[in-house]
């Protein structure tokens, strides 16, 4: 690789930034990489390029994602203070106090070193507090990591391993929470050879052959899909093939789920068709229209659109069987619920608006996170939660008048109630989920209408409560007015 020109990615990147119309002033970002370029003048790669092809990369990366021009001019300097002899106060000097936050965050980040998430509390505590304090800390060290992982090759073995493992264990989990799809598995399918090398063979190959006769045949079915869809009214933004061949890494862990057990014939999704379509009604007009020719799969047909994932996926998916008995998945989703699912938190970008601060009611679960790591002084309590509340699957329950509640797995009416409203969970004395009374141990499920049962002459919760819940929010409320009672 060791003949990138410098100056040719800088004009790929002017470029980007103007068809993505980003706004702001060009010259800048020009005096960035220029400033960029001298500052890391004579340093190479370990791969033997010359140093300003990472960041060069770093801010390519976030031109692409969206993200406006702060934070790639924070990209294009991200290493400077770390790396060079040129010290922060002159970036601010140069770019202004904003970018110069932006390149400090990332610098404190890049000290963190991962040794294992058991010893890692106090680093994404540091992580978490960034993230809050402006949310593109965390994307600019995205676009770094996707880099790095890219050239990881060029490293020692021991090294490699532990920055592909960081990937897995910490950075794909929080894109997963921030719904950038897109950089989710970029980030995992290219650390997964690092980390899982055997397995990782072993998926690449068995899934050309199987991949091969699968886009053969939905190449067929497209065509005759579309021809229907037209004759039924609907315009067809884009139909294509989704091969999961993109997600070497998830699928990967979906092979490993006891019951599919390795058995790769047991998955339907390898790869899809994905319809996008104009409106909204046009999504459910076209899973009617499918419908009416292929016979869908009981249990397989999911409406994500009225009921999103917890990090607001979006999208119709249902399963059916064509003709030749051949099951085939279908993805139906309008442009906007796309741009979302692949960019998250970044598809809609506006810095003025945001000035990256987590506004973002998505973005309520990190602002609640800091403010309870604050509390919390021991770390393995920390880790539980983070692990519960980041790292573990989420599950979204619903209040009888139909809001969603988005909660970790394992967590108990308690929690919901604690989520709605201190005063509900204090006053709790039971509770019905879709019509039956439950106990307040139990588990929820994705999808339950949970119902919570007041005594308005109850004061305080029961401690009890404390070993049952899930959240740090309800933890932290019950201990509250156990407190506040004592005193
Ligand atoms: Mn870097």
């Amino acid at each position: 690789m060791a003949n990138i020109n410098p100056q040719k990615e800088f004009d790929k990147l002017l470029k980007t930034v103007q068809n993505k119309q980003i706004n702001g002033d060009l010259d800048m970002l020009r005096l960035a990489y220029d400033f960029a370029f001298e500052a890391h003048k004579g340093q190479m790669r370990a791969s033997g390029d010359p140093y300003i092809v990472h960041p060069l990369a770093t801010a390519q990366k976030l031109a692409e994602i969206n993200l406006d021009l702060t934070a790639i001019i924070a990209g294009l300097l991200h290493d400077i203070p770390e790396d060079t002899e040129v010290p922060l106060s002159e970036i601010e000097k140069n770019f202004g106090s904003e970018t110069a936050k932006l390149v400090e965050g990332i610098t404190k980040l890049g000290k963190l070193k991962y040794r294992g998430m058991e010893r890692y509390a106090e680093n994404l505590r540091k992580m978490f507090v960034a993230m809050s304090d402006d949310i593109r800390v965390i994307l600019i060290k995205f676009a770094d990591r996707l880099h790095n992982l890219k050239t990881l090759n060029a490293l020692p073995p021991d090294k490699r391993f532990r920055i592909a493992k960081e990937t897995l264990e910490i950075y794909a989990p929080i894109a997963d929470r921030l719904a950038i799809g897109q950089i989710k598995g970029e980030l995992e399918d290219l650390a997964f050879p690092y980390v899982y090398p055997d397995d990782y063979k072993w998926i690449t190959a068995i899934i050309p052959r199987e991949y091969k006769i699968k886009e053969k045949y939905l190449q067929e079915v497209k065509d005759k899909i579309r021809k229907k869809l037209v004759e039924g009214g609907i315009t067809i933004d884009e139909i294509s093939i989704q091969g999961r061949t993109k997600h070497l890494y998830s699928l990967y862990k979906k092979l490993l789920r006891p019951h599919i057990n390795r058995d790769l014939s047991k998955i339907y999704d390898l790869i899809a068709l994905r319809l996008i379509v104009p409106t909204i009604t046009d999504c459910y007009a076209a899973m009617g229209i499918l419908h009416g020719i292929y016979r869908p799969m009981p249990g397989r047909i999911k409406d994500y659109i009225a009921n999103p994932k917890p990090n607001g996926y979006q999208s119709l998916h249902t399963t059916v069987f064509t003709d030749d008995g051949e099951i085939v998945e279908f993805q139906i989703r309008t442009r906007e619920m796309h741009e979302q699912a692949e960019y998250g938190i970044a598809a809609h970008w506006n810095y003025k608006e945001a000035d990256g601060k987590t506004a973002n009611a998505n973005l309520k679960w990190l602002n609640e996170l800091v403010e309870w790591q604050k509390k919390v002084k021991d770390n393995d309590q920390f880790l539980q939660t983070v692990k519960l509340d980041v790292f573990q699957n989420r599950i979204f329950v619903f209040t009888p008048k139909g809001d969603v509640i988005d909660l970790p797995e394992g967590a108990t009416p308690v929690d919901f109630a604690y989520h709605v409203h201190s005063s509900l969970g204090d006053k709790c004395v039971g509770a019905r989920i879709n019509d039956q009374l439950v106990s307040l141990g139990h588990q929820l499920k994705s999808g339950d209408i949970v119902e919570i049962i007041t005594d308005k002459n109850r004061k305080t919760p029961n401690a009890d409560w404390i070993e049952t819940v899930k959240t740090s929010m309800a933890k932290g409320k019950i201990r509250a007015a156990i407190n506040k009672l004592k005193k």
